[in-house]
């Protein structure tokens, strides 16, 4: 097959820093396009990835699946792209297309196990799929998504995986007027889930460790904000639908179970590598539910961007340039961030 040579920006082992690679894109195939890439946000998954966190990483990686950019070429049977357009790119790449969950737009769940845009078997090249941090991308028009109309399209890339997380979760749970919700960290998927939980009309209350986020999360639009590591204002949140919970890291779920509703659900969208304890009572009492969530479908992606677009509703990003990786790695480690990182890819040398 034929490939091209194209920079990116990534690394030969967990510690190791990041740094300019050469990596392979394969040549146009028929329902393929081309991308340019502008922009890509910096998820913690990237971070986890990097660092090997839960294990399976092959190096060289080549992280980043939150890409926006300009379609360059297109196959010669796309008809959903033309030349020119600012199209988008999240965790999935491919799938088998036919299994029930492809059918039902639930990309993430195939049955027969999809393709994520980096650290993934590539079945055209062979090897592992290169992501975003990276200056151009080829991929199957299908699985492409329509960008549409922002402000300020740095601050949309995150709406790639940050905001799919929290919409399809807060969507399937049926967030809307009249719940009563709360979130779990406030970081880069945190922050999106106050902005489309308030759009989609809950009552929204977070749960942060970092004093100095209190009086953010309302500036965000969140109604209430609770310090977690505050035994006294823990006991006065009580009575929630759904708490969405996003943490990078292991942390007591009990309390968060002890603060629903009956029949209310704690959704993990965080992917700690540790296992988290979970108390019997506090599912038993109140016939409550520990759940999860991943990313959403690619349908479900398209319509996430509409309802943002909608909205007005994109992250609060800091934008950076490509030699400031490293640096942004350690910050996001530390949670000194706000509220996402976004590698403007002009700065690729
Ligand atoms: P992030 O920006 O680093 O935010 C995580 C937030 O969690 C932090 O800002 C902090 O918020 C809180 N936190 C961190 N360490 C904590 C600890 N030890 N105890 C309590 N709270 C802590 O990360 P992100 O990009 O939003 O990603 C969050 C997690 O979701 C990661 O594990 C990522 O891999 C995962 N993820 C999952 C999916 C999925 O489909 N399921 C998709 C994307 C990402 P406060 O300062 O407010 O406490
Ligand atoms: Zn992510």
């Amino acid at each position: 097959m034929e490939t091209t040579i194209v920079k990116a920006y990534g690394t030969d082992a967990a510690e190791a820093p990041m740094q300019n690679i050469d990596i392979k894109r394969r040549g146009l195939l028929a329902n393929d396009v081309e991308i340019d890439i502008l922009y890509c946000g910096i998820c913690h998954s990237d971070l986890h990835a990097v660092h090997n966190d839960w294990g399976g990483t092959t190096y060289p990686i080549v992280p980043g699946h939150e890409i926006v950019g300009k379609i360059t070429k297109i196959g010669s049977e796309v008809t959903k792209f033309k030349v020119g357009d600012i199209a988008a790119i999240g965790c999935i790449v491919d799938s088998c297309g036919h299994c029930h969950q492809c059918n039902e737009g639930e990309e993430q769940f195939c049955e027969e196990g999809w393709t994520v845009v980096f650290n993934s078997p590539d079945k055209h090249l062979g090897g592992m799929t290169y992501g975003g941090f990276s200056e151009r991308i080829v991929a199957d028009a299908n699985y492409v998504l329509k960008m549409p109309d922002f402000d300020d399209l740095a601050a949309a890339a995150p709406l790639l995986c940050a905001g799919i997380t929290v919409y399809s979760p807060l969507k399937h749970w049926k967030v809307g007027p009249g719940k009563k919700v709360g979130i779990i960290g406030i970081g880069g998927l945190g922050h999106m889930a106050i902005k489309i939980a308030k759009a989609m009309g809950a009552e929204v209350t977070v749960f942060t460790t970092s004093e100095a986020k209190v009086a953010d999360a309302k500036r965000l639009g969140a109604d209430f904000a609770i310090l977690s590591k505050d035994p006294a204002q823990m006991k006065t949140a009580r009575g929630f639908d759904m708490i969405l919970d996003t943490v990078s890291a292991k942390h007591d779920v009990n309390t968060y179970l002890q603060a629903l509703n009956v029949d209310g659900s704690l959704v993990l969208v965080g992917l700690p590598n540790e296992p988290l304890e979970v108390g019997a009572f506090n599912v038993v009492n109140g016939r409550k539910s520990f759940s999860g969530s991943n990313i959403g479908g690619i349908a479900e992606t398209q319509e996430m961007l509409e309802f943002c677009a909608k909205h007005q509703i994109t992250a609060d990003i800091e934008l950076i340039s490509v030699p400031e990786v490293n640096e942004a790695f350690t910050r996001l480690e530390n949670g000194d961030v706000k509220y996402r990182f976004v590698i403007d890819l002009k700065t690729l040398n």
